[in-house]
This record gives structure tokens, C-alpha cells and sequence, in this order.
């Protein structure tokens, strides 16, 4: 117990040193030769050998069932949780990375309802945690309430906006909310050793850089390989007061041969087989990172949220088409369906132009080779620079017009 104490007032002391200082204590390392899996009498044990003492934390999240554990962050290095998942029947799937700045997190797919019998972290000798789970039926099942967000890290949330937002008019600089998908501990799409959460980030960069000096005001919902839930991409695009939301891909598609860019608006209904499927996994990608849904969608609740969609949808639809207009124009392969509706949830602002672009499909070689490409990247950009800046110049035309 003392001990414990000691270590977490060591932490705690080594948090408030400056930057300088802390570089001298080396991030703690995952180590899989001393990391198992085991089923024993019904109970499930994990443990987790480090290279040395984190804090940490254990709970458990309903629909689906999962076990999330967060560390200060444990770099996990090439080591993929597959590795350590082995044949373990009670876990379904696993996933680890990075999840906030300084911050790690490990979440565990269950096959049903379990309770926690122990989790300890032993620090004599080498450090390790373990986790023992026991089945239990589902009524005895307790999982944590509002677990994406916690006081155990100080995220900055973003402001409150009180105003409804001027639809913009040309007036003032246009204000473009960037959206790299996925990220940390959801790596997205990966074929061929690319990981869609680095592609579209750096691409996402390089089409800010251009929209800056095109005079546009650009937020970012990601600058680093961190996870942030798809209800968190909204509503950063609510505090930064946005004209338009841009949400960047590059995912797989398993069946046909997809390939060439794709712009999505919101719709009820996703328009064919691979999109409704491309859906589906982004939704349970945000599953899989361990957010509890448990009262989401209030925020946008509170809005009035049909009267703003009929204003916004044409728009979007809009903006897709100009988008889609643009990239061919500039002679880049797209898509043979180039716009498409889908209901993806970061398309669902009630009041802010969204779109989703698939820049390409990791899944098809051309494309891989495409989005590596620094020329095409940089086309691709320019692209759609001057796409947005077409759309903004109509729009803020009707927008005159509806109010005179
Ligand atoms: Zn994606």
C-alpha cells in the first residue's frame, strides 16, 4: 500500500517537472515475452509485462462488451496484439495504441458479460499488470459511465459556442475544419504497410498549408497520431465556428476492385453494398477505441436539427459535387460513382457543410502508390483548394440573396 503510494507520488512528481527533466525517464516499454493470455477454471487472466510502473486504469463498457485499459503511455513498438491474443476464447478482439497525448490504451472485445476479479500492477522485480475476468450474467454486468472522457486527463474541451453561426458570405475569412481519419489506437484502413491514419494526416497537412494561403482560416480535428471519437470531430467543428467540415480517408474495401477518389454528403441511406459496409466499420472502429455511445447525440439533440438539415443538405450535396467537378477537372482518377450519400457520423452537423473524401483505397495498388505520391498529392490539394474556393463563392452568393 505504501508502496503504492510512493510510486504514485513519484509519477505524480515526475508530471510536474519541467520537460527537460522528464526526458531522462525513458517511456515504458510493453514487453511481449513477459505478456499471456491465459484461460484457467473459467477465468480469463492478462498480463502485461513493462518495462517499468505507469499509472493506470481498468473498466468495463457495455454494447459491445470490452475491457479498456489506459496507461500513461507504454510504447508497444512493433508488437501487434494479435500476437498476444492468441487463442484466448473469451476475448474477441484486441486492439492497443496511443489514445490522448500521453496516453496509451489497450481494449479487449469480450464474448459476453464478465466482472472483474483483480487487476494489480506488481512492481517488485519486473513490472507487470494483471487482469482477471470472470464470466457473470448479464445483470450482474457493470460497466463505467462516460468513459471517453474522464478527469484523469485534462483534455481542454472546446468551447462552448452560444451563437448560432453567420453562414458565411465572403465577408471574412472562409473558416475549414480539416478531419484526418482515424488515428492512435485506431489505425484505420492498412494494406501493403500503410496505415490510413498516416496517409491522411500528412495529406491533411499538406491541403492545409494550401488552404491557409488561400486565405482560409483551417482547423485541424487531429495534428498527431492521437484518437479522437467521431462525436468529438463534430463538435470541434461547432467550437471553431465552421463554414465546412472535411473529413479525409483512405480506406480498404474488400470486394470489387474500387479505386479513384470518392466525395460523400450525409444521407439515410448509404446508396450501395460497399459503402453501407464502409459505415459500418468506421462506426465500430470508434467502438473498438473503447467510447462509450451511452448519451451521444445529445448535443446535436438540442439543436434544431431538421430545420437546420434542410438548409445544410443542399449545400453539402453541393460542395460534393464541386469537389468532385474540381478533382476530375484536374485530371485525377476518380471513383466510378464519384459522389455518394452515406450516413456516416461525422457528416452529421446539423448547420455546417460536411463532406467525407475517400481519397483513394488502400486496398487497391494504384491507389497505394497514388496517395504516396508527391505529385499526386499535391494535385490532389490543389484540387481541392480550388474546389472549395468555387463552392464558397456560389454559396455565399445564395447567401446574399435568401436574405435580401
Ligand atoms: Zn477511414
Amino acid at each position: 500500500m505504501v508502496g503504492r503510494f510512493l510510486l504514485l507520488l513519484a509519477t505524480l512528481l515526475a508530471l510536474t517537472l519541467p520537460a527537460r527533466a522528464q526526458d531522462f525517464s525513458a517511456l515504458a516499454r510493453y514487453e511481449p515475452e513477459r505478456s499471456a493470455i491465459t484461460q484457467q477454471g473459467g477465468q480469463t487472466e492478462i498480463t502485461l509485462g513493462i518495462s517499468q510502473p505507469v499509472i493506470y486504469r481498468v473498466f468495463l463498457l457495455a454494447a459491445p462488451y470490452r475491457l479498456v485499459v489506459d496507461f500513461r503511455e507504454v510504447n508497444f513498438g512493433t508488437s501487434t496484439p494479435q500476437e498476444l491474443l492468441g487463442g484466448a476464447d473469451a476475448i474477441t478482439n484486441l486492439r492497443w495504441g496511443a489514445f490522448r497525448p500521453g496516453w496509451s490504451r489497450m481494449v479487449a472485445e469480450l464474448d459476453g458479460p464478465v466482472r472483474l476479479v483483480s487487476s494489480e500492477e506488481r512492481t517488485e522485480g519486473e513490472t507487470e499488470i494483471r487482469i482477471k475476468l470472470e464470466p457473470v450474467p448479464v445483470e450482474k454486468f457493470t460497466p463505467r459511465k462516460g468513459a471517453a472522457d474522464s478527469a484523469l486527463w485534462d483534455l481542454p474541451q472546446p468551447a462552448q459556442v452560444s451563437n448560432a453561426h453567420r453562414r458565411q458570405d465572403g465577408a471574412r475569412p472562409l473558416v475549414v475544419v480539416l478531419d484526418p481519419g482515424h488515428g492512435g489506437i485506431d489505425p484505420g484502413a492498412e494494406d501493403g504497410g500503410t496505415r490510413e491514419a498516416d496517409i491522411v494526416l500528412g495529406f491533411a497537412r499538406q491541403l492545409r498549408d494550401q488552404l491557409r494561403r488561400a486565405g482560409m482560416t483551417v482547423v485541424m480535428t487531429r495534428d498527431q497520431d492521437v484518437f479522437v471519437p467521431l462525436e468529438t470531430r463534430v463538435t470541434v467543428a461547432r467550437a471553431a465556428g465552421a463554414d465546412l467540415f472535411v473529413s479525409l480517408h483512405a480506406d480498404s474495401i474488400a470486394e470489387g476492385q474500387a479505386s479513384g477518389s470518392s466525395i460523400y454528403r450525409l444521407s439515410d441511406h448509404a446508396e450501395d453494398d460497399a459503402t453501407r459496409k464502409l459505415v459500418a466499420r468506421h462506426d465500430r472502429d470508434d467502438i473498438l477505441a473503447g467510447v462509450d455511445l451511452d448519451g451521444q447525440g445529445d448535443q446535436v439533440a438540442h439543436v434544431l436539427v431538421d430545420l437546420a438539415r434542410r438548409e445544410t443538405q443542399p449545400r453539402s450535396l453541393r460542395l460534393s459535387q464541386v469537389l468532385a467537378g474540381a478533382i476530375k477537372g484536374a485530371g485525377l482518377h476518380m471513383h466510378k460513382h464519384p459522389v455518394q450519400g452515406a450516413d456516416f457520423s461525422v457528416l452529421k452537423s446539423p448547420d455546417i457543410p460536411s463532406v467525407l473524401i475517400e481519397l483513394g483505397f488502400l486496398s487497391s495498388p494504384a491507389d497505394r502508390k497514388r496517395l504516396q505520391d508527391p505529385d499526386w498529392r499535391a494535385r490532389m490539394a490543389a484540387a481541392i483548394t480550388r474546389g472549395i474556393e468555387s463552392w464558397a463563392q456560389s454559396d455565399a452568393a445564395e447567401a446574399k440573396l435568401l436574405r435580401q
